[in-house]
């Protein structure tokens, strides 16, 4: 690893902590307060409910994913409902406010996303196609009930052209089969699509370009839960500035006709393996919205 990289990968880690990156771009000043509007929402009760009814948990979920002494109890006390006033209460297929994205409300989800997928071509409409070997735009089940949302590609992602392909990738395959599911039966994608030099973080304005296809992927999937991996993936889905993704967590927000969960980035959790106890308490709350409890 070159030291260009290793500097990335320390303040990625920074960022998970909730420390601030460094950019020049004067919109990473705004504050979070300025774009999000939360309130609670009438169903906090029934998530209140939830905390520490399920107090068991395995022993060992595989090699890449295994919990021992809990660490901190159950944080979820309330569901938060976002104001998605703008281009994001649009969630009809046919009203895309994004000029790129269009997709007939009459097809299915599998069509939907091949749609999408042309629409994106072989992009140029940010800087980062320069330096990509393979676009990746997204694996799994067309309609599935669970997405998970991560960054953007890494070296291997970027050279497979699937997301989560790396280590990373496989504890993320063990997490999803912790819940008794299999990566067939969700879909994966990441907000941005083409890999950042260095596996520097995204820039505003890349991101800004490459969301809506991530917004028009989710409509077209429509899942029941959509997983935030990260303080990034959060943040660009709910227009958060500023919130760590180890204070995000432990919430239900609705979203897109979604319920989204926000946990750690499991390149995250290689590095700080002691967090897996939460992890696995943001998938038993996936798991207890899947099935409707
Ligand atoms: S990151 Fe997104 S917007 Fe930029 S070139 Fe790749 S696909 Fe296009």
């Amino acid at each position: 690893m070159s030291d260009r990289e290793k500097i990335a990968e320390h303040l990625r880690f920074f960022e998970e902590l909730g420390v601030e990156g460094i950019s020049r771009d004067p919109d990473w000043s705004v504050r979070a307060v300025d774009r999000l509007v939360v309130q609670k929402s009438p169903e906090q009760s029934d998530v209140a409910a939830l905390v520490g009814q399920e107090g068991s948990v395995p022993a060992d979920l595989g090699q890449g994913f295994s919990v021992k002494e809990p660490e901190s109890k159950a944080t979820y006390s309330e569901t938060i409902a976002v104001d998605s006033a703008g281009p994001r209460a649009q969630s009809d297929r046919d009203v895309s406010v994004f000029e790129q994205v269009r997709v007939p409300s009459t097809v299915s989800a599998n069509e939907a996303l091949d749609l999408i997928r042309k629409q994106l071509g072989d992009c140029t409409r940010c800087k980062l196609h320069t330096g990509r070997t393979t676009l990746v735009y997204g694996t799994g089940k067309p309609d599935a009930d669970l997405m998970f949302v991560g960054e953007a590609p890494g070296r291997d992602e970027d050279r497979d052209g699937v997301p989560f392909v790396g280590r990373a990738g496989q504890l993320l395959t063990k997490i999803i089969e912790s819940i008794g599911l299999k990566r067939e039966d969700v879909y994966i994608a990441n907000v941005i699509k083409c890999r950042p030099p260095d596996n520097r973080n995204p820039e505003p304005d890349e991101v800004r370009t490459c969301e809506p296809f991530l917004f028009a992927q989710i409509d077209a999937i429509q899942p029941r839960v959509v997983v935030a991996l990260g303080s990034f993936a959060f943040r660009t889905l709910l227009r958060e500035d500023r919130t760590p993704i180890s204070k995000a967590r432990g919430r239900v927000y609705n979203y897109r006709g979604a319920k989204l969960i926000p946990t750690f980035h499991p390149a995250f959790l290689l590095r700080s393996p002691n967090r897996k106890r939460d992890v696995w308490e943001d998938m038993k709350k996936v798991r207890e919205i899947l099935r409707g409890e």
